[in-house]
């Protein structure tokens, strides 16, 4: 190949045009790879309830769909939507009439605005020069992201050994450059609640701000505690806490693209606020990271909380309940398996207490029948994000359990083969470092122009790496301890 074509790019823009029917029907043949949520075979990433109510979504989203909510005083629809979806929140959070926020585009969005403000806040009030902030392992990663991209150091909690955060060391990590504390309602990885209320009252005592990640539980616990279910308090009813964020596009079964941010009152929020008055273009505001903000997600987002009001909510989070207390009392009855720590949301986590039973290998025999299982690390287990629709497939779901770990008892030999050997070199490669390195330059591989191209066969695993990617890194692994020659 001569050096000009080795150049070319794999895949330019088409020279000419195609009609749209072509088209429409291309999108719709590469759903054909994608995960099956429809059957309630998968246990992350989509909140699926049946067509009907995903066609309404579509239809309020599309109606929007080229509206910009940049401009507040631009299009009053769209303003209109985000300051009834706060109210909205607001009043299911228990906040009072000061409470104030913003939607945006996910709980990513709105974990990073509460790091930005919490840090200027503290700029500005205290000097703070060298910003950290303090939240227990179990934090979404979310927070991780927001630490790295604005600089704040992260001290980080261990956890007890009922996987809440260990309040004596949170306590001894304050000092003065502490900008905010987190806690989680539930943390994503066992749905375990965070001890608010008396983390509210450390905060209120030292005088800092403390942020509650109900990203996954905002839209579900309070109306687990309106059905009559005990939730130990974690909102706007708890004095210290000053911000919340909760997601829509999670359990509120909106289209995706729909998170809230909110504060106690606006001294926190107006530290979010952008405003540039000298730019070439005009005074420009903005009230969080986006510029474009996509109208088509804040009108669906509207359309499903008036759908649904607090009735409807209410009938889904008394169905998920359901369905996660037979799931986790199936997975106890397995003598082998048991739920991490004291999750009472919709989330949990499943270890299992034999060595002779690699949790690892349990994850491929359930993919082999089909599920789409979620694996953790720092303890190794299982992860199920339970939706009401998931009640149809409970008993399924643990039969194909117990099935799986029969399988697995019966030949030990599988915690060495396929997914379970990969993922237990994951969690265990001591050096951390190198799996950051080695997945960077994978990942990367994936965002080149005209080139790594995704295979699309690949099945989808945790965090958007592809199972392929997982392989490849198994590969690594295994030729550098054979390089080596160290045998491990
Ligand atoms: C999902 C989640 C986030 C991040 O939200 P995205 O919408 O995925 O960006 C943050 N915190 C918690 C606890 C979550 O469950």
């Amino acid at each position: 190949m001569d050096e000009k074509a080795s150049q070319q790019l794999h895949k330019p823009m088409p020279d000419m045009g195609q009609d749209s029917a072509n088209i429409l029907q291309q999108l719709d043949a590469f759903k054909e790879h994608d995960p099956n949520y429809k059957d309630g075979r998968v246990w992350s990433l989509v909140y699926y309830l049946n067509e009907d109510h995903s066609d309404f979504l579509k239809e309020s989203y599309h109606r929007f769909a080229c509206e910009n909510g940049l401009n507040p005083t631009a299009f009053k629809s769209l303003k209109k939507f985000e300051t009834d979806v706060i109210s909205a929140t607001a009043d299911i959070l228990n906040g009072t009439k000061d409470v104030c926020g913003v939607v945006t585009s996910g709980g990513t969005e709105s974990c990073l605005m509460a790091v930005k403000t919490y840090r200027d806040m503290a700029r500005d009030k205290r000097r703070v020069k060298r910003p950290e902030m303090i939240m227990p392992e179990s934090a979404h990663v979310a927070w991780f992201k927001a630490s790295e991209y604005f600089g704040v150091k992260i001290r980080l909690v261990p956890l007890l050994d009922d996987l809440t955060p260990n309040l004596k060391k949170l306590k001894r990590m304050i000092n003065r450059n502490t900008v905010m504390i987190l806690g989680s309602a539930p943390e994503y990885p066992h749905g375990t609640i965070d001890p608010i209320a008396a983390m509210g009252e450390i905060a209120q005592k030292r005088k800092i701000p403390l942020h509650v990640d109900a990203c996954v539980g905002g839209f579900i616990l309070p109306f687990m505690e309106m059905n009559g279910e005990e939730i130990p308090l974690w909102d706007y009813r708890v004095p210290g806490v000053t911000s919340i964020s909760a997601d829509i596009h999670k359990y509120g079964y909106a289209a995706k693209g729909a998170s809230t941010i909110t504060y106690r009152n606006m001294d926190y929020l107006r530290y979010q606020m952008f405003v540039y008055q000298n730019w070439p273009g005009g005074v420009f505001a903005s009230s969080a990271l986006l510029g474009t903000r996509p109208g088509g997600a804040y009108a669906a987002a509207w359309g499903v909380l008036q759908y649904f009001g607090k009735a409807g909510y209410r009938a889904l989070a008394k169905d998920t309940l359901e369905a996660v207390n037979r799931l986790k009392a199936g997975v106890e009855e397995i003598p082998e398996l048991e739920v991490m720590g004291n999750p009472r949301g919709p989330l949990f986590a499943f270890k299992s207490t034999s060595p002779d039973l690699n949790i690892y290998a349990v994850g491929d025999q359930m993919d082999a029948l089909g599920w789409q299982v979620n694996r953790n690390q720092y303890p190794s287990g299982l992860h199920a994000m339970v939706t009401a629709q998931h009640l149809k497939v409970v008993d399924q779901y643990l039969e194909d359990l117990k099935k799986s770990v029969e399988i697995v008892r019966a030949n030990p030999e599988l915690a060495g083969e396929g997914g379970a050997a990969t993922y237990g070199m994951l969690a265990h490669v001591p050096l951390r470092g190198m799996v950051k390195k080695k997945v960077l330059e994978m990942y990367s591989e994936q965002y080149k122009a005209g080139g790594g191209e995704l295979d699309m066969s690949a099945e989808q695993t945790n965090s958007g790496t592809g199972k392929g990617l997982v392989d490849r890194m198994l590969a690594w692994w295994v030729a550098r301890e054979t390089r080596r020659g160290s045998g491990g």
